[in-house]
């Protein structure tokens, strides 16, 4: 079960001090710690990278990944598998398409869910399928889009997340590969974004009540 559910975060875990890593600048005021700091990230993705490859064995992986928040983890997972490849002498073909999804406003999740790119998909059909997502909350979004994805009647569809919430009335586990469980915080960072703020964070962070304040909509 722990492999299953990543590293696992303490609800009592209160993050790094800011004053023990860099970071830009102009978020100075806006962050609180740093949760996951970016070299972690990294280890944990490699990890990962290895689970994937063992479970696609010799099929072709089509990576669609979910924007804008999936793009480093894909673009770091992706690499790795490729690297793993190299260094195994099992080359497995990797093609990366984007979705792009949108339910989030400020911090808290809308209703309706918003497929914005890439809406057709029959290049999946029969096809072996990791979607890539930062992270998963409700599960909503996964849900509907794995609902979507089925459509094109792929071969299998693997979920990767970076990021697993541990919610109250989380639906079914549908991430295959969980890098961390996280508790029910808003985090930023790592492509994380609230309103477009903090992608350019490379550490996972909890944002500050100043930073929330000063980039509300
Ligand atoms: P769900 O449908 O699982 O509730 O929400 C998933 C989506 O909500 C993610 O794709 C992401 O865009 C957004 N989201 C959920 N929690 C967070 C969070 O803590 N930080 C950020 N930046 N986005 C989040």
């Amino acid at each position: 079960a722990g492999v299953r559910r990543g590293i696992v975060i303490k609800d009592d875990w209160p993050g790094y001090s800011l004053d023990l890593f860099t970071y830009p600048e102009h978020y100075h005021e806006d962050i609180e710690t740093v949760y996951i700091p970016h070299g972690v990230i990294m280890n944990r993705i490699e990890r990962m990278a290895h689970y994937i490859m063992d479970d696609f064995g010799d099929n072709n992986i089509m990576v669609l990944c979910v924007l804008k928040g999936g793009y480093k983890f894909c673009v770091d997972l992706v690499e790795f598998i490729k690297v793993l490849g190299r260094n195994s002498n099992k080359y497995l073909e990797t093609r990366v398409e984007f979705i792009r999804l949108k339910s989030y406003l400020n911090d808290q999740s809308t209703e309706e869910l918003h497929i914005i790119g890439s809406q057709d998909l029959s290049f999946l059909r029969g096809k072996c399928v990791l979607v890539v997502e930062a992270i998963i909350d409700t599960g909503k979004t996964m849900k509907a889009l794995l609902k979507h994805v089925e459509t094109f009647e792929p071969k299998m569809v693997k979920v990767a997340g970076l990021l697993v919430k541990r919610v109250p009335n989380m639906a079914e586990n549908l991430t295959d590969y969980v890098g961390f469980e996280i508790p029910n915080r808003f985090v930023v960072g790592y492509a994380l974004d609230y309103n477009e703020y903090f992608r350019d964070l490379n550490h996972i962070c909890v944002i500050s009540k100043t930073g929330k304040m000063k980039y509300k909509v």
